[in-house]
C-alpha cells in the first residue's frame, strides 16, 4: 500500500454551516480528520494539519511553508505522494507556487470542496478520496502539481476557478483536464510537455497585479513604485495592450530595473507583441515588458515573485516569460 502525506490547510472542505446563522465557518475540529477510517482502505495516510485557514487568508508565506513541510517529510520518511486540502478561492495559486518550486517527481495533488462538510451534496470527502487515488497512481508521477476536483485532473499551470459556486468550477481554459477519475480507474489522457522548477529560499519581496481597463490612468502604477513593490504584473487588454496613458510610466518603471510582466485579461489566448500603435504589445516589448506565455494574472504574479528571489532573477525570468 502506498504512503500518502495528507496535509490540511483549511477552506470550505474543512468548514461547516452554522445552524443558527447559516454562515459557513471553519470547524473547531477539522471534520476531515474524523474520516481517517474511510481513507485507510486507499493508502497508508500520514495526516497533518498545517493550518486551518480560509484560502483568502493564505499568502505566499503559507505557500512557502507548505513547500518546506513537504520537503521535510520527503527527506525524513518514505512518501509515495502528497495530497493537500485547501480552500478553493486561492487553490490555483498555491498549486502553481508548489508546481514552480517543488523539485520532485512524486505526485502532489491539491483538492478542495465547494460545499462544506455538513451541507447536502457535500463534495469534500469525495474529492479527497479522488485526490488520494490520483496520488497513488503510477501515471501521476512527473506531471507536476495536479488539481483534482469533481472527477477531473488538471495541471496547476492551466487550471483556474471559473464559477463562484458550482462544483465543476475548476477548468483549464483552452487545454481541458489531463485526466479523469471514475469509480474504478484513474485515467490520464494527456501529459504536460515541459515544466520549469525554480529554487526559492525565502519570501521577502512584493509583486503587484493590476487589471488594465479602458481609460486607466498612470497614478496607480506610479504609486506601486513609491510603495516599494519589486515587480508588476499587468492583466492587459486583448493580445497584450494598454491605453497610451500608461506607456510613459511603464517606461519609467522599467528604467528603474523594476520588471513588468503582461498577461491578457481575456480568459483564453496568450498575450503577444502584435500591435504597433501607442500602448500596443510591440512597443511594450521594445520597452522591456515581458510576456507570460498564457499564465493568468495571479499565477504570473507568483512566477515573477519566485523569479525575483532567485540569485539571478533575469535568468529565472527568461525561463518562465518571453523576454
Ligand atoms: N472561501 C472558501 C475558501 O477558499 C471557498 C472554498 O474553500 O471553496 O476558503
Amino acid at each position: 500500500m502506498k504512503s500518502i502525506l495528507l496535509i490540511h490547510t483549511g477552506g470550505t472542505i474543512s468548514m461547516q454551516v452554522q445552524a443558527d446563522t447559516g454562515a459557513v465557518v471553519p470547524a473547531e475540529n477539522n471534520p476531515l480528520i474524523l474520516e481517517g477510517e474511510k481513507l485507510k482502505q486507499f493508502a497508508n495516510i500520514i495526516e497533518i494539519e498545517a493550518f486551518n485557514l480560509p484560502s483568502p487568508h493564505i499568502t505566499p508565506k503559507e505557500m512557502f511553508k507548505l513547500k518546506q513541510i513537504i520537503e521535510q517529510y520527503m527527506r525524513e520518511q518514505t512518501i509515495d505522494g502528497v495530497v493537500i486540502t485547501h480552500g478553493t478561492d486561492t487553490l490555483e495559486e498555491t498549486a502553481y507556487f508548489l508546481d514552480l518550486t517543488l523539485n520532485t517527481s512524486i505526485p502532489v495533488v491539491i483538492t478542495g470542496a465547494m460545499r462544506s462538510s455538513n451541507e447536502i451534496g457535500s463534495d469534500g470527502l469525495y474529492n479527497l478520496v479522488s485526490a488520494i487515488k490520483v496520488a497513488c497512481s503510477e501515471e501521476a508521477q512527473d506531471k507536476g502539481v495536479l488539481v483534482v476536483l469533481n472527477d477531473e485532473i488538471h495541471t496547476a499551470e492551466n487550471v483556474t476557478k471559473t464559477h463562484a459556486s458550482n462544483v465543476s468550477t475548476f477548468q483549464s481554459p483552452q487545454y481541458g483536464p489531463i485526466g479523469f477519475i471514475s469509480k474504478s480507474i484513474v485515467h490520464f489522457h494527456h501529459t504536460p510537455l515541459h515544466r520549469t522548477v525554480l529554487p526559492i529560499e525565502e519570501i521577502s519581496q512584493r509583486v503587484a497585479l493590476f487589471k488594465v481597463y479602458a481609460g486607466m490612468e498612470p497614478d496607480l502604477l506610479a504609486a506601486s513604485i513609491q510603495l516599494g513593490y519589486s515587480g508588476i504584473v499587468l492583466e492587459g487588454l486583448g493580445q497584450g495592450n494598454v491605453p497610451p496613458s500608461l506607456t510613459p510610466i511603464i517606461d519609467e518603471i522599467l528604467k528603474k530595473e523594476i520588471p513588468i510582466v503582461i498577461v491578457s485579461r481575456c480568459f483564453n489566448g496568450i498575450a503577444q507583441d502584435v500591435y504597433g500603435y501607442l500602448g500596443g504589445g510591440k512597443g511594450l516589448k521594445d520597452l522591456g515588458v515581458m510576456f507570460a506565455n498564457g499564465l493568468n494574472g495571479q499565477k504570473a504574479r507568483l512566477a515573477l515573485l519566485v523569479a525575483l528571489h532567485n540569485t539571478n532573477p533575469r535568468d529565472a525570468m527568461s525561463k518562465i516569460f518571453s523576454v
